[in-house]
């Protein structure tokens, strides 16, 4: 059911749309990137709204603002079932949190997106085990991740569902359009029926025994036992895992494919564009293009009762009668349904301009964020469902896809609690000490791993005695020789002029990391911004200075404030939290980006008064590192 904004905005992809002016220009994503680009090929682009540009009237902000970038940024969304570790996090969450906050800072419009993905068996599955209606259980959840993703300080402009009536919709149009496209294919197909359950059983929800090796409880899907793929029909004895029944049945079913294999081709000359992508995301992608038979046509539709209901946009689809969309079908529609959701939620009035390109998306820059095992859905799948409509939507400018993050010699494992788990984490320390530990080991060249060693050293080091320190040493000594304001500055010698060069340089630095989303090297180029400012202050020494020219400790105080200030600012997209209570011990109200770093390090003036900050970031003592060892080795219910 089209929710209120759905309906106001009068389908602006509808049929209705081929008749205004600008159709047939044949212009498709848009964006900066190169909209005329190779994969615009064959006959396929006629015929559908794309008014040229300059046509449409476009949000002021981008045009009179020119230094002013509009990015939509998108996380890979969550599965509902359960709570995700912290190689989940980092995989995806927490570095489009990082990327969201810097382009803020810088002045640009963001619109960040993350919701749930709901849909689907195993949501299905968890919401059997603890015994709930499935939609009961997805609300709770949705709740429960909402939670943490606050916790974590997750920036997002709004965090939806993909049960949402908008992904419902939405859903329901792309089928509809595909099919006008002559994209979607009804295949007859048999599958396994139970008549003691009245449904036909997903693969899931079929277990016999093995014919490889005998094993017991081998799934319809695999064998856990000797990992063999297996297709239901090879189980013996097989049963309903619902109701324990072995009447099971072979009956004639329909399904939707979508037929990606015609859109080969295009797909492969549309990531040929991408030479600015990393190679772990083209490589996966040309891997799934080219390998074996190249891409396959993908079944679209599952016999659920939990999804959304399989419809050709608003109509029935006869013969598809309780079936459901496929969750990986509507799970990437969500990103878009998701904007209308913050709008129907009051806290945008315009999704559109970020979504549709003749609705003023083309000027904006789209970043997805994802661990490698989503690649394929992203670059092929989803794509497939944009360019196949023929509709103007907003195709993805940049993918920065995420190795995997084990944990201490082994993988992190949800079915067997191993590693640490988002609630858990919290429990056990601020978000703060986490965020910066994951993004400055973020999985990026190759895996990354985990261990209570390097996260104690990391913490303690780069946390405690680098960036804590400074800023206990500094207002602690100002507080004590000259009280609770900034002192007079003075002319700057040779040391200063070595540090603001320095800084200079690293700043600009750190910058071109964070625009390119190399996590690590921005981490790495920050936390030689805080070494830098130790160093100085250690070389100044005003604790002995002062005892012979009083007015130069002051002014290397001075100095050291208006240090704090900037680290507040330049750490913020990392350690938020802690980057908000520099600010409210510095009393700081303009907490403008860097233009340059010496303009910057006069930004507060003699007599602006300040508090010492109770200790930013404790260290972690060894027993608590033993401890926590001990306590996430494994099964999270012993803890
Ligand atoms: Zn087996």
């Amino acid at each position: 059911m089209p929710c209120t904004c759905f309906a106001r905005s009068a389908a602006p992809w509808g049929r209705d749309g081929a008749a205004r002016p600008g159709a047939g220009r044949g212009r498709w994503s848009g964006g900066p990137q190169g909209p005329d680009g190779a994969a615009r090929k064959g006959a396929c682009f006629d015929g559908w709204p794309s008014p040229a540009r300059g046509d449409t009237p476009r949000p002021q902000a981008s045009r009179t603002k020119t230094a002013m970038a509009r990015h939509l940024i998108t996380s890979a969304i969550p599965y509902i079932n359960g709570i995700k570790h912290l190689g989940n996090l980092v995989g995806s969450q927490l570095p489009a949190d990082l990327f969201a906050r810097y382009q803020r800072a810088r002045g640009h419009e963001v619109l960040f997106l993350c919701a749930t993905d709901e849909h689907g068996t195993p949501a299905e599955l968890a919401a059997a085990k603890a015994g709930k209606p499935v939609a009961e259980y997805c609300a709770e959840m949705w709740q429960v991740q909402a939670d943490l993703a606050e916790g974590f300080g997750l920036s997002f402009d709004h965090f939806g569902r993909s049960s949402s009536p908008q992904n419902h919709a939405l859903t329901q149009h792309f089928a509809g359009v595909l099919a006008e496209q002559g994209l979607i294919e009804e295949v007859s197909e048999t599958q396994m029926y139970s008549p003691a359950d009245g449904r036909f059983l997903p693969d899931r929800y079929i277990e016999g025994t093995c014919p490889n090796c005998g094993f017991e409880s081998a799934r319809g899907d695999q064998c856990d036992n000797c990992t063999k793929q297996l297709d239901p029909v090879d189980l013996i004895d097989a049963y309903s895992t619902i109701s324990g029944s072995r009447e099971l049945e072979m009956r004639a079913t329909k399904h939707l494919y979508l037929r990606q294999s015609v859109l080969k081709d295009e797909l492969a000359a549309w990531i040929d564009t991408k030479t600015d992508w990393p190679v772990l995301t083209t490589s996966i992608a040309r891997k799934w293009l080219n390998d074996g038979d190249g891409l396959q046509d993908r079944g679209i539709t599952r016999d659920l009762d939990w999804g959304v209901p399989v419809k050709r946009g608003s109509e029935d689809w006869p013969g598809m009668e309780g079936k459901v969309f496929y969750v990986w079908f509507d799970a990437p529609i969500e990103y878009i349904a998701c904007a209308q959701e913050w709008v129907e939620a009051g806290k945008g009035d315009d999704w559109a301009r970020w979504w549709r390109t003749d609705r003023g998306a083309d000027d904006v820059r789209y970043t997805q964020f994802m661990g490698k095992d989503n690649v394929p859905f992203h670059t092929l799948s989803f794509p497939a469902t944009i360019l196949g409509s023929r509709e103007p939507w907003k195709l993805v400018d940049y993918i920065k896809s995420f190795n995997y993050l084990n944990y201490d010699g082994g993988q992190f494992s949800t079915s067997r609690g191993r590693g640490v788990f988002m609630d858990q984490a919290l429990e056990i320390l601020p978000a703060d000490y986490w965020r910066w530990w994951l993004l400055s080991h973020a999985p990026e060249s190759a895996d990354a791993e985990f261990t209570w060693e390097n996260f104690q050293a990391s913490v303690n080091k780069d946390l405690a005695d680098v960036l804590g320190n400074f800023v206990s040493r500094v207002t602690k000594f100002c507080n004590a020789k000259f009280g609770p304001q900034v002192p007079e500055a003075g002319a700057h010698g040779p040391d200063e002029a070595a540090l603001i060069e320095e800084l200079e340089g690293r700043v600009r630095a750190y910058e071109r990391h964070m625009d390119a989303i190399e996590v690590r090297k921005a981490a790495a180029e920050l936390r030689a911004i805080w070494v830098t400012g130790n160093e100085y202050l250690q070389k100044a020494a005003p604790w002995t200075v002062i005892k012979t020219d009083e007015a130069r400790a002051k002014a290397q105080i001075a100095l050291g404030l208006n240090l704090i200030r900037l680290y507040a600012i330049l750490s913020a997209p990392f350690v938020p939290n802690a980057s908000a209570r520099m600010l409210e011990a510095l009393g700081v109200s303009d907490a403008a980006w860097p233009g340059d770093v010496a303009g910057a390090l006069t930004a507060l003036p003699a007599g602006h008064g300040f508090e010492v900050p109770e200790v930013l970031f404790a260290k972690i003592a060894d027993a608590s590192r033993a401890e926590w060892q001990k306590r996430f080795a494994g099964t999270r219910d012993a803890a």
